[in-house]
């Protein structure tokens, strides 16, 4: 495995971001965690960056437990482990030109002297799609799309094992969005890296990702594979999420019942008693409030759920209740 998190808790003073959640990701693997906002996804991308200490559990990267080492000790590590982030300009030093951006993580670890740092940063921009002469701009004169493929090359240049990626596309026009997922999906079947792929939208995860996770205030509430978390999603927040997201065949799309949700996603203050989901789901019913589900498989198929409904023989439809 190369990342194995453990019960990881984190909270900031009484906000719960994530509240014991575990997964792990094997070698060449692409994982989509996916929740609304305040799920606390992107802040299980920054306790696997070590951005932010966790409050408990454990983190293993490529065997090694990273939970509490000293940003000293994790340095070494960060050449193992790299982030695209969501927004591409603000992640871009505006000072530096191209070159000296894709090449700071060379430098930084002694890997290459400044000379060749220049081919390797040439090569790695021709791998993203960009052509060599953009190593002398500076990030303002780039697009969008242009500057993603900078913060991809950035986070590749080290040959990285594990990517986090924190919604890498949700920032850019739609028209770009696709263009960069398939540079994304490209790079991850040639360089072979695992990947943390952190997403609000389950469609931008459907052809990239190997398993899928649902993410609802901060617990994980669904896991599988990609396919079968599309053909039978079990949980009846995962079976809303996917009803809302548009699906290419306009057959599929008129057979979809949507399931609109009631209300937002309550505080990670305080969230609801017995499942967290209780106070949205349209199956809810009294154990729901006071019991909360555990995170079970019941047919040992690699795809647990949280939810009292769901049992070997049984999967509830939360679009079957109107
Ligand atoms: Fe809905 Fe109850 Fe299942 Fe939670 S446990 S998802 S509230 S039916
Ligand atoms: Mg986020």
């Amino acid at each position: 495995m190369i990342l194995e998190i453990d019960n990881l808790v984190k909270h900031y003073g009484q906000v719960r971001a994530v509240d014991g959640l575990s997964l792990s990701i094997g070698e060449g693997e692409v994982l989509g965690l996916v929740g609304e906002s305040g799920s606390g996804k992107s802040t299980v991308g920054k306790c696997v960056l070590r951005l932010t200490e966790p409050t408990s559990g454990g983190i293993r990267l490529a065997g090694r437990d990273i939970t509490h080492l000293s940003r000293r000790a994790m340095r070494p590590l960060r050449r193992d482990v790299h982030i695209v982030f969501q927004d591409p300009y603000s992640s871009l030093n505006p000072r530096f030109t191209i070159e000296q951006i894709v090449g700071e993580p060379l430098l930084h670890h002694g890997i290459a002297s400044r000379r060749e740092a220049g081919g390797r940063v040439a090569a790695m921009l021709e791998q993203v799609g960009l052509r060599p002469e953009m190593r002398t701009r500076f990030p303002h004169e780039l697009s969008g799309g242009q500057r993603q493929r900078v913060g991809l090359a950035r986070a590749l240049i080290l040959e990285p094992k594990l990517v986090v990626a924190d919604e890498p596309v949700s920032a850019l026009d739609v028209s770009v969005q696709a263009s960069v997922l398939n540079l994304i999906t490209d790079l991850q079947r040639e360089m072979g890296f695992s990947c943390l792929f952190i997403t609000h939208d389950l469609s931008v995860v459907e052809f990239l990702a190997d398993r899928i996770a649902v993410m609802y205030l901060g617990k994980i509430v669904e896991s599988g594979p990609t396919a079968q978390i599309f053909a039978e999603p079990r949980h009846p927040y995962t079976q809303a999420l996917l009803s809302a997201a548009p699906v290419a065949d306009p057959v599929r799309q008129r057979e979809r019942r949507r399931i609109v949700l009631g209300g937002d996603v309550p505080s990670p203050v305080d969230p609801p008693s017995g499942c967290r989901f209780h106070t949205r789901c349209p199956l809810a019913y009294d154990a729901c409030r006071t019991s909360e589900p555990e995170l079970t498989d019941p047919r040992t198929s690699g795809h647990p759920v949280a939810c009292h409904l769901v049992t070997a023989d049984h999967v509830p439809d939360a679009a079957a209740t109107r």
